[in-house]
């Protein structure tokens, strides 16, 4: 087993910290478009790695609730202050176990398969209070049977909770977003998260030990070729993942400004330039479609279990036969044999060749 006992501190020079008031356990989600899940669990509200990019403070869970983030820890501006507060749902686990004794009917979509989200509006292992709160809920619901999928930029600190992983058995699964391997790309845009081999290692560790894993290379950079893609699908092979999910970056959110600023003041002056020149919007088709299609040659030639994340935008900005190949994956279902799923036979189509 790794050596590591990774203990992330729950000190944060300016994070504030308090107790979600939310009454919220088990959401129904959309994210069956994605093939992810049917509903989440989200063990807070706010998240300490305050990702650049992260497309959670413009979701209704911030925006919808600015008194309440003022009253608990005098937020002003929930997404310009995100990563600097987070608010735990203590208790959350005890509160879905009664829950899930009570609850009648579950909802499993073709795409979702009434798989549970841990969670994706936060990271469930940010540190060592969310990390306790999150090992009651995959407990809870993995002894209810519920399809488990536990998503984490920090699964070294997850390997505390390996036994409740391993109770789980057939019913959890646990990923990481591994966007990019170079740490200081991924250091100026993610500043408060584990690096991207730390990441790797916690999911080689939990293959190791029998759990299924999975890993989001979401989103790649601009500033990656083909040559490092391949390289860092090399890399994420060792942990044997039953999906690569993959997106390219979307360069319309509110916070893009924010993320090429970041990068900039990181001193990453390539990232920043590129990131920058996605705002073009030719040049972000071009980038985006190139990602997309290296990442299912890559899957081809590597023999590696990929799922592409096309952007419904980008399917209307390319050509017709392009639109229908990347329209052919948001249909496809994800390649992993979990939650029981029926895998299509079928092969991917092919690539159209850009002009
Ligand atoms: S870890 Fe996830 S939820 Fe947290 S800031 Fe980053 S992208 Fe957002």
């Amino acid at each position: 087993m790794l050596n590591i006992r990774y203990h992330m501190s729950d000190k944060h020079d300016g994070l504030r910290t308090g107790e979600d008031p939310t009454k919220a356990i088990l959401s129904e989600s959309g994210l069956n478009s994605k093939h992810l899940c049917d509903y989440v669990v989200n063990v807070a509200t706010g998240c300490r790695h305050g990702c650049k990019f992260c497309y959670v403070p413009s979701t209704p869970n911030i925006r919808t609730r600015p008194d309440m983030l003022e009253e608990e820890v005098d937020v002003e501006n929930g997404q310009k202050e995100w990563g600097s507060y987070v608010l735990y749902r203590d208790g959350l686990g005890e509160r879905l176990d009664t829950h899930l004794d009570r609850k009648r009917t579950w909802r499993e979509t073709r795409r979702g398969q009434g798989v549970v989200g841990v969670s994706f509006s936060t990271d469930c292992y940010m540190d060592g209070r969310a990390g306790a709160i999150t090992r009651n809920v995959v407990e809870a619901l993995t002894s209810h049977e519920k399809y488990t999928r536990v998503l984490t930029r920090n699964p070294i600190l997850a390997l505390q909770d390996l036994d409740v992983f391993q109770e789980g058995g057939k019913y959890v699964t646990i990923g990481s977003s591994i966007p990019c391997l170079d740490a200081d790309q991924v250091g100026a845009i993610e500043s408060s998260a584990p690096a991207p081999e730390l990441r790797l290692r916690g999911l080689q560790e939990f293959n190791d030990h029998g759990i299924q894993t999975f890993v989001s290379m979401s989103p790649t950079y601009p500033t990656q070729d083909k040559a490092d893609l391949r390289a860092q699908m090399e890399e994420i092979a060792v942990c044997d993942p039953a999906v690569i999910f993959h997106e390219p970056i979307n360069p319309r959110g509110g916070n893009f400004e924010m993320t090429v600023q970041a990068a900039r003041d990181a001193g990453e002056d390539e990232l920043a330039a590129s990131l920058d020149a996605l705002r073009d919007r030719e040049q972000w088709i071009e980038y985006a479609t190139n990602h997309l299609q290296w990442m299912q040659e890559l899957g081809r030639e590597l023999e590696l279990p990929v799922h592409l994340w096309p952007d419904k935008q980008l399917i209307k900005y390319v050509t017709e036969e392009e639109a229908a190949w990347l329209q052919s994956w948001r249909d496809r279902q994800s390649p992993e044999e979990f939650a029981e799923r029926e895998v299509p036979s079928g092969t991917p189509p092919s690539i159209p060749l850009r002009p």
